[in-house]
């Protein structure tokens, strides 16, 4: 049984990560306590990206539909900006395109998604401290003022940045500081760009801005002239200078408010575990948002690590180990943080090349992508997510395949969501698994990319081929 605890896991933040850990625990049949710093959540978007591979999980546990309801689909995206787009039509996928929707909602659906999935998230309660014990992690809650502890067999931190429990369990943060930075505002526009210009890149640096539903825009530049000034305090005033310096017009600046900037540091936490501690999203890795990958990385951290956290639950239950299990989590996350990390270093790179070498820089690149479709396929599906193959086996992410069951078509991503948080065994062409598929009937990319063979697919509840 071991030392006495609260919770078998205790969540602590309520991010877009934390929701997301916390509803694949509650339907795992963990017993959960999620504790965030804030009363409210924050109605201010930070992102809006959503990736393809974050849609396909979204939607293999019934929470797309909500997204893709009310988000904006783009067929195309970029890499540091440049003018040749990534084409997203081409991806493998039954979701090939970028989402555009505000971080906001995405946060609010995944609350949503977490209490239905019997979680709820307790608000107002701080992690300020946290101490490994024999077979528990003791950790120090300050809600109100007053400081309590909160016992659990496991706690994940998806507290952000600044992660009070990646300080607690003694994990340093390693990376490059801001040697650069962004300035940035939510602003009005009288004259605003029209979209084909929300993204501009010339010879004095990068302008972008990103439509809000309210009709406002979170304007930023990466400006050559004053973007290794890391100390300077910015203001509205000077946000729209260096808007005229780059883009060469304020575009009719009005009212503007949220006026700071974003640098370029790029950390990553030394260990995704310490003993019963593990770290997801921003907790574990921070990056310029370039690209819109931050939120969509910590998603497919926390849809790894959930399912390996249940089965060490359980295992636990059991009296069994489980310390294999949850070193996968690193084994396969790490990497695909790193990965990230790089590609948002090289866009860094091109974006802040000054002067005519820089130019012809960026030249040199656009060209590449634009002039060879294998490599503006190879960027796109970086980008998107879909082409994390974890090590050790075949490793790839299953698409959301049609298969032929008992004469009927069925999506498997919808026996996924029937199923929830576990392994599924489906069995093509006949013989033994939890389902029995005649055939796979599409998408025709999937069968030209050999899923339709006949045998067992093992499919991991994160949506990964099994070896087992
Ligand atoms: C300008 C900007 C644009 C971005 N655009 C995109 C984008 O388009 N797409 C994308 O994928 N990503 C984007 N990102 C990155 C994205 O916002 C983050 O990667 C994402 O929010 C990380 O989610 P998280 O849940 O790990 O952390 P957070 O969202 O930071 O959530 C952490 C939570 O923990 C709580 N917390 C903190 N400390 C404690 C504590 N001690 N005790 C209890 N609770 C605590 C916080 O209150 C917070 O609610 C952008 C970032 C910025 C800055």
């Amino acid at each position: 049984m071991g030392p006495s605890v609260d919770a078998e896991v205790l969540v602590v933040g309520a991010g877009p990560v934390g929701c997301w850990v916390a509803a694949e625990l509650c339907a795992a049949g963990v017993r959960v306590v999620v504790v965030e710093a804030r009363r409210e959540r924050v109605g201010w978007s930070r992102g809006f990206v959503v990736h393809p591979r974050t849609v396909e999980i979204f939607q293999s546990r019934g929470v797309a539909a909500g997204l893709l309801a009310v988000g904006r689909r783009l067929p195309t995206w970029h890499f540091a900006m440049g003018a040749s787009r990534l084409d997203f039509t081409a991806l493998p996928t039954s979701f090939p395109f970028v989402l555009l929707q505000p971080q906001a909602h995405t946060e609010q659906l995944l609350e949503e998604h977490l209490n239905r999935c019997g979680g709820e998230v307790l608000r107002g309660r701080s992690v300020v401290g946290l101490e490994q014990e024999a077979g528990r992690v003791v950790v120090r809650v300050v809600e109100d003022g007053v400081e309590g502890v909160v016992a659990a067999r496991f706690v994940v931190g998806c507290d952000g940045a600044h992660s009070a429990v990646r300080e607690g369990a003694g994990i340093g943060f390693s990376g490059n500081v801001d040697s650069m930075v962004c300035p940035t505002a939510l602003v009005e526009l009288a004259d605003p760009p029209p979209p084909e210009r929300y993204m501009q890149t010339g010879e004095r640096g990068v302008f972008f801005a990103i439509p809000l539903p309210d009709g406002r825009f979170v304007v930023s530049t990466v400006d050559h002239a004053v973007m290794n000034d890391v100390s300077a305090v910015w203001t509205a005033e000077a946000v729209r200078e260096s808007m005229v310096r780059v883009a060469g017009t304020d575009y009719g600046m009005g009212a503007a408010e949220r006026v700071s900037s974003i640098g370029n540091s790029a950390k990553q936490a030394d260990r995704y575990r310490d003993g019963r501690v593990l770290l997801a999203g921003d907790a574990a890795h921070v990056h310029f948002p370039m690209g819109g990958q931050g939120m969509n990385l910590g998603i497919q951290d926390a849809h790894n690590l959930a399912w390996r956290l249940a089965g060490a639950v359980r295992a636990e239950r059991d009296g069994l180990s489980w310390d294999g299990l949850l070193d996968g989590y690193e084994a396969e996350r790490r990497p695909a943080g790193e990965r990230v990390l790089e590609d948002v270093r090289a866009q860094m790179a091109l974006v802040a090349a000054t002067g005519a070498d820089g130019v012809a820089l960026r030249a040199r690149f656009e060209a590449l992508l634009g002039g060879h479709p294998e490599v503006n396929l190879e960027y796109a599906r970086r980008l998107s997510g879909i082409d994390v193959r974890y090590p050790g086996g075949d490793g790839r992410r299953v698409p959301d395949l049609e298969l032929e069951v008992d004469g009927e078509r069925v999506q498997l991503y919808d026996l996924l969501r029937r199923v929830g948080p576990e392994f599924v065994r489906v069995a093509v062409g006949g013989g033994s698994g939890d389902v029995v598929a005649e055939r796979v009937v599409g998408p025709q990319w999937a069968l030209a990319e050999g899923w339709g063979a006949p045998g067992l697919l093992v499919v991991r509840p994160d949506g990964h081929v099994s070896d087992e």
